[in-house]
């Protein structure tokens, strides 16, 4: 039986990609869905030949743990809405993929965690480039990669939407894109670093108050690797380079969703949708009992991460996190 998806939150990122991957997925279907909006419920409802009991609003959401269509809640609201739905899909005994990033702090990271295991679900983060060809092969480079660089920034336009509150968002570009770069220092040198230092700059200071815009970070392992990262919400950037026993590998763009690798590519993969692999492997994690390559442990990891590198640009000192991690 393919397992029932209930995606929370129909904004842009579950209409435009995660709807059209669940079409595309071998395990897993869409079988309901949790908005605030009851127009975007009617039109979902009947654009998906959804059940009307598969629908849900925020109120009523814990009435899906009666809900044997749903095995999955799969949460894509703003960052700082995370932490309260994927443990109510907990206590709702639902298995849960949460967007990027897990949270806004370490802290609420520990709590998702700790719901999860405490309900015996699973948990897992959207990080969807685990699953593309390109990454994964970048992946096995680990111990030999020798420099890293990576970039990935675009210019915000819509400065109304929640990515510029940072009350929604937790942070400027480096919760929302910069997540990528950190992501890819983590699993292209299959380590976790051991101390930050970042320099934020703005180009725009009048629209970026109280978040960082563009922020340069560096990252130190316990091996000789050079790393350096650019994140930015105003800077249209997308792109990774890694230096592995004196090859170059890099790709352009990196981290989009289609068409990595399209300007410049070390090796050519066929194209395929990284949200259909990425919800089918954790289909089988739920099926073998497994834990997920992109678990919330992880993504607390990251959040750690993060929060250091904010640290070290206020400080700017480098800010050790090797006592902080998980591992
Ligand atoms: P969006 O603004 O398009 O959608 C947000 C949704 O949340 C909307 O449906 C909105 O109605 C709802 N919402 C509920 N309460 C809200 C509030 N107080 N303020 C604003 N919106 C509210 O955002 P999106 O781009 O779909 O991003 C949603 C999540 O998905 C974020 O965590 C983001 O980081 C993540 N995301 C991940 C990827 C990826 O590649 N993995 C890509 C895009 C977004």
């Amino acid at each position: 039986k393919k397992l029932g998806v209930a995606l929370v939150g129909l904004g842009r990122y579950s209409t435009n990609e995660l709807a059209v991957a669940l079409q595309a997925t071998q395990s897993c279907y869409l079988a309901g869905v949790v908005s605030g909006t009851p127009e975007k419920r009617d039109f979902w409802a009947d654009q998906y030949n959804l059940k009307p009991e598969n629908i849900y609003d925020y109120d009523n959401f814990d009435r899906i743990a009666d809900n044997k269509d749903i095995d999955i809640v799969y949460v894509v609201l703003p960052n700082s809405m995370h932490a309260e739905f994927v443990i109510r899909a907990a206590q709702a005994g639902k298995h849960v993929i949460c967007e990027k990033p897990l949270g806004i702090s370490s802290a609420e990271c520990l709590q998702m965690i700790n719901a999860c295991k405490k309900h015996g679900v699973k948990l897992s983060v959207g990080y969807r480039l685990h699953f593309d060809p390109y990454h994964q092969y970048l992946m096995q480079l680990s111990d030999k990669v020798q420099y890293l660089e990576a970039s990935n920034g675009y210019t915000l336009k819509d400065h109304s939407e929640w990515r510029m509150d940072k009350s929604l968002a937790g942070g400027g570009a480096l919760m929302n894109i910069g997540i990528y770069c950190l992501q890819s220092a983590c699993y292209v040198t299959g380590k976790t670093p051991i101390s930050v230092t970042a320099q934020a700059t703005k180009t725009r200071p009048d629209l970026f108050k109280d978040i960082e815009e563009t922020l340069s970070f560096q990252l130190q392992f316990d091996r000789g690797v050079s790393t350096n990262f650019v994140t930015s919400h105003q800077l249209p950037m997308n792109r990774l380079m890694a230096i592995s026993e004196g090859r170059e590998y890099t790709l352009s763009p990196a981290f989009s969703y289609r068409g990595i690798g399209k300007k410049y590519a070390f090796e050519q993969y066929k194209e395929l949708s990284q949200q259909a692999a990425q919800m089918d492997d954790f289909a089988t994690v739920i099926r073998k009992n497994k834990v997920s390559s992109v678990s919330g442990e992880m993504g607390l990891r990251d959040l750690r991460i993060i929060e250091a590198i904010y640290e070290a640009a206020d400080a700017r000192k480098p800010i050790s996190i090797s006592d902080k991690l998980y591992t």
